[in-house]
């Protein structure tokens, strides 16, 4: 496995792979990595001659600086892990390799923009565009790998190749959970003891709602989410909603295979996030 600091370095031997009739997939992550990051690199390494995975603490996509100061880095036990999974090459550029000045450019994202994510987090998916972009100009893959536990940002993602006319395909991978449910994220390991035991609640709100909206309206839906944090101390509910699972704007009603139930909660100071589609 190949470590890059620098985007030329990383240009010159990918070029020189595509050279060679390689095909690139590629899987972008923030690091602090788990099993599900993992689970899209050997997604990738099935469908790909070759990986790459950058691990990059995007600071334009955090909108809470307290996020951004706590968000874990752990560059040396990554690599590690990359290499066990047999990923070809890492990229870790620094803050300043990836943005010598400030972009000017801004990006909208229309309606989704205004729900979920986009409303509780100004700016992020403008952050999250300016540094997939900017990834796929400088890796050129031919496939990129994202998780659905992000659906929101896989929605944007997918606007963004559509818009932009990227030349790749987009593979969206399962959600990967602890034996609890708990959905796995590197904001996990901000969590106290307690609060652990506790953060499967959430996983378990969705899977509660799902079976009730079988027979209950949406409106009843939302209202059982609201009782059932409202009694769990240690897990402030953000936001709960029924989706469209594609454009991500609220449905009133349960529609079988495209109906995605989102949800943020703070546990303390850690934001998390999950959503299961029915
Ligand atoms: P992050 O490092 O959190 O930016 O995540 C990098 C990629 O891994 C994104 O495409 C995420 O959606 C994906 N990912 C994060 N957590 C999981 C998970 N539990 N299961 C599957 N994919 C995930």
């Amino acid at each position: 496995m190949q470590v890059f600091f620098e985007i030329k370095t990383l240009q010159a031997y990918l070029q020189n792979q595509r050279q060679l009739s390689k095909s690139v997939g590629f899987v972008p992550t923030m690091g602090a990595l788990h099993q599900g990051h993992l689970s899209l690199i050997e997604t990738a390494k099935n469908q790909n001659d070759i990986v790459v995975c950058s691990i990059f603490v995007n600071p334009t996509q955090f909108n809470n600086p307290h996020d951004l100061a706590v968000y874990p880095r752990t560059l040396e036990a990554d690599c590690k892990m990359l290499e066990e999974a047999n990923c070809d090459i890492v990229f870790a550029p620094s803050a300043t390799e990836m943005y010598p000045s400030l972009p000017t450019l801004k990006f909208d994202f229309g309606t989704l923009e205004n729900v979920m994510e986009g409303k509780f987090r100004p700016g992020h998916f403008n952050g999250v565009g300016i540094v997939v972009s900017k990834l796929f100009n400088i890796v050129q893959p031919n496939k990129a790998y994202f998780g659905q536990k992000d659906l929101q940002q896989c929605a944007v993602i997918n606007c963004l190749v559509k818009d932009l006319s990227f030349s790749l395909d987009l593979v969206i991978c399962p959600t990967q959970r602890e034996k609890d449910g708990l959905a796995m994220s590197s904001r996990n390991r901000n969590l106290s003891e307690e609060q652990r035991v506790i953060a499967p609640e959430i996983y378990k709100s969705l899977t509660a709602s799902a079976a009730l909206l079988k027979n209950q309206s949406s409106t009843a839906v939302k209202q059982f989410i609201k009782e059932y944090f409202d009694v769990i101390e240690d897990i402030e509910l953000e936001y709960f909603e029924i989706s469209d699972f594609e454009t991500l704007l609220p449905i009133e009603e349960l529609s079988v295979g495209k109906t995605a139930l989102c949800i943020a909660a703070f546990m303390g100071k850690t934001r998390l996030i999950d959503n299961i589609i029915i």
